[in-house]
């Protein structure tokens, strides 16, 4: 009888996502003429830029000729051409970044759920509370110790290192899905000396770098010195340039990024990555990486930011219905998500059954990111106009009437 890897039982039954899906469903059902707005899941809903899908179409009518056909990747690890536009558009914000260091990949998700591959069962995890749940999740199946960092009101949902407490691996997100909040670089150059003290290493999620407008506060962990030597990098298009459904990221694994093996040998993980992707991946298709290509190009980069400028503007009508209701919050600025302290000291879901029940507007319950998000709520600008105008109509009403 095949044995279970019985560190799945250890996990939430359902994904979050799943449990708000069920909920609404049973709304819908109970209404059926309700117009529900949706700001919970975080998706994008704008349509891929024009620039990005020409290119696109041009890598489909290449791989039908047979001069320019492409079977398998070499290595895997993306076209030259691609990891050549990621360079450079880490080196535009700072981030000294080689096309060697740099790994194509269908998406921030697969990689930052299996970089844990190459690492041994025995790490202490680290992970920011409230969190993206890949973190957790992935970790809780491999049998990992997992510690958490909190990150609270007190600190501005921004947790930094205890310096009394060791970890091997730490999970860091900037700009932060749920809590919309970034690292300074003095932060950032905090955490990288914290894990050189305790020999760790970073995997920092850069997912919401493009969302980011303040040009101090740092759009890789990269920018910070001696970074290098200690940091993996995730990145996406998909909250960049629309490419939720269309899948494509990238990895940065630093040469200079080294551990010592139990032998006393030094390793690099790079290499160690490469030959982990060798064996269970093989690339990302050609179109696509095509399209990404082009999202990278000047005219690329002026249509993705008129879209992002979009979900900005919503973002910034999201915000100013919390400051005009006095609502405490974080994100908004620099982040497509405002995470909110629900009214009345009110429990997440319980703001979440009354959000759907009076407003027909459902959000993400904080709580299902880490204890720390108890009491807490997320919204996504990621929706459309005038559907995030009109729901905050109505949250502005629900609020309003609460206070009385
Ligand atoms: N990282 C963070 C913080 C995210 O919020 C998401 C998606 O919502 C991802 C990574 C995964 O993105 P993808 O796999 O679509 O690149």
């Amino acid at each position: 009888m095949p044995k279970l890897n019985e560190n799945f039982l250890r996990l939430e039954k359902n994904y979050l996502f799943i449990n708000i899906a069920k909920k609404i469903n049973a709304f819908k059902e109970a209404n059926p003429d309700a117009d529900i707005i949706r700001m919970g899941i975080g998706d994008v809903t704008l349509p891929i830029a024009p620039v990005v899908i020409e290119a696109m179409k041009k890598g489909c009518d290449e791989m039908g000729v047979k001069e320019t056909f492409k079977g398998y990747e070499d290595s895997g690890a993306g076209y030259d051409f691609l990891k050549k536009a990621v360079s450079d558009y880490y080196r535009s914000f700072g981030a000294d970044v080689s096309p060697e260091e740099i790994r194509i990949n269908d998406g921030a998700k697969s990689d930052c759920g299996n970089i844990v591959d190459i690492f041994g069962d025995d790490n202490v995890i680290l992970v920011t509370d409230p969190a993206y749940p890949v973190y957790v999740d992935s970790n809780l199946m491999s049998g990992r110790k997992i510690i958490y960092a909190d990150s609270n009101e007190e600190n501005g949902f921004a947790a930094m290192p205890d310096y009394n407490v060791h970890a091997d691996i730490i999970y860091l997100c900037s700009p932060n899905n749920p809590t919309g909040s970034v690292y300074t670089k003095e932060q950032l150059e905090t955490w990288v000396d914290y894990v050189k003290k305790n020999n760790a290493v970073i995997i920092y999620d850069s997912a919401y770098e493009a969302f980011i407008t303040d040009p101090d506060i740092p759009r890789s962990i990269f920018c910070v010195d001696g970074a290098k030597e200690v940091a993996i990098e995730m990145c996406s298009l998909s909250k960049t340039a629309g490419f939720t459904g269309m899948r494509c990221g990238y990895t940065v694994i630093p040469d200079a990024l080294k551990v010592t093996a139990s032998d006393g040998s030094e390793v690099s993980v790079s290499q160690l990555w490469g030959r982990r992707q060798g064996s269970k991946f093989n690339g990302v298709s050609y179109p696509v990486q095509c399209a990404a290509a082009a999202v990278f190009t000047e005219e690329g980069m002026k249509q993705i930011h008129e879209n992002i400028a979009y979900y900005q503007e919503n973002a910034r009508i999201i915000s100013d219905t919390m400051t005009k209701l006095g609502v405490k919050f974080t994100g908004g600025i620099n982040s497509p998500y405002i995470w909110f302290k629900c009214p009345d000291n009110m429990g997440s879901w319980e703001f979440f059954d009354l959000m759907l029940e009076k407003i027909a507007v459902v959000g993400t319950p904080g709580a299902g990111f880490g204890k720390n998000g108890e009491g807490w709520f997320r919204l996504t600008a990621f929706g459309d106009r005038q559907k995030t105008i009109e729901a905050m109509k109505r949250f502005e009403k629900l609020v309003s009437s609460l206070k009385k």
